[in-house]
């Protein structure tokens, strides 16, 4: 689907949720943005690009908005597909990005040695070969910060139009998205997290997985300050309004701050022993959304995100223990 003028969706059905990925068809700038996981572009881009008319050959970029799993697992295969089109990535994000192993290791497992939690050795083994295979190393072209741009089409002069870079933290440290200036329009990968993941048909399949609050919370603040036309994502519902757009950004700044006073009181409740990370995704949920149990452990990006916010305000202790406990301060002794 064209959404807009060059630029084209290309909607993948991922385990039942939307996966969409975006394919930038400047004069100048052919970029594709996120690749699925290994077997991705083989089963879906490829084919997408045939029924679109494009030659992988003729793409310039290949740009992994953030390091998971459905938006890098690919860039491997994506890389052998169009050995000419250069990788670009987010700074921050780098090295969870060029080997398989990096992507296990310092995103898949974030929470598995402080928390216990996350993919146990024969998970982290399936997980790599997803995510194209033990030993690969990509090589980066260029890493962005945000504020640069990439020239859209031939005019080298002031008619030149240019797609600017975006850089959104929050779901991860260098997360990258694009500003179309000339439709007022961005792709924001997965800034954004509405009020949770979602299948195909609307369920909740897992909560919110933005890990730095703040960040996260001025992400959604300086979009909603771009007054944008349109918003779109990888997996919620394309924004086609600026009413559409400022829903959704209010939805999502709302569904973090109510997320934080709901984990803050699981704390406080618990009194002098403390919670764990794993008791603390369960014992909040009724607050936080009803997605299938087994996904209930998904929750621990944004749940250890609010808990360390609230420990950075002196609210709470860590006592770094395996697993992590945190404990209510009865009364509030500073910061720490
Ligand atoms: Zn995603």
């Amino acid at each position: 689907m064209e959404v807009m003028p060059g630029v084209h969706q290309i909607l993948v059905d991922y385990k039942g949720r939307p996966l969409k990925l975006y394919l930038l068809m400047g004069a100048r700038l052919r970029m594709l943005m996120d690749f699925g996981e290994a077997g991705t572009p083989e089963k879906n881009i490829l084919p997408a690009l045939t029924t679109i008319g494009v030659d992988p050959a003729s793409l310039t970029h290949l740009m992994a908005t953030h390091p998971d799993l459905d938006h890098v697992g690919g860039i491997h295969a994506m890389k052998a597909a169009a050995p000419q089109a250069k990788v670009v990535c987010g700074r921050a994000d780098r090295l969870q990005i060029e080997t398989p192993e990096g992507l296990a290791d310092l995103r898949g497992r974030a929470h598995y040695h402080w928390h216990g939690l996350g993919m146990d050795d024969a998970a982290r083994a399936a997980f790599i070969e997803r995510a194209g295979g033990a030993g690969k190393r990509l090589t980066i072209d260029t890493t962005f910060v945000g504020d640069e741009t990439l020239p859209w089409d031939d005019h080298g002069d002031a008619r030149g139009r240019r797609v600017e870079i975006l850089h959104l933290p929050g779901h991860s440290h260098g997360h990258l998205g694009v500003y179309l200036p000339w439709e007022n329009a961005a792709i924001i990968g997965d800034a954004v997290h509405g009020t949770a993941n979602r299948f195909l048909d609307g369920r909740a399949a897992f909560a919110p997985t933005y890990m730095d609050v703040d960040a996260y919370l001025g992400t959604i603040e300086r979009l909603r300050a771009m007054k944008l036309d349109q918003l779109f994502s990888c997996h919620w519902p394309d924004c086609r309004t600026p009413a559409e757009v400022e829903a959704f950004l209010v939805e999502s700044r709302d569904y973090a701050l109510k997320a934080e006073q709901a984990i803050a009181a699981v704390v406080q409740v618990a009194g002098e022993a403390g919670v764990t990370l794993r008791e603390v995704c369960l014992r909040a949920k009724p607050a936080l959304g009803d997605w299938p149990p087994e996904k209930d452990s998904e929750t621990r990006s944004m749940a250890c995100g609010h808990l360390q916010r609230l420990a950075a305000r002196g609210l709470i202790r860590e006592h770094l223990e395996r697993p992590v406990r945190y404990v209510w301060e009865p009364h509030w002794l500073g910061l720490h």
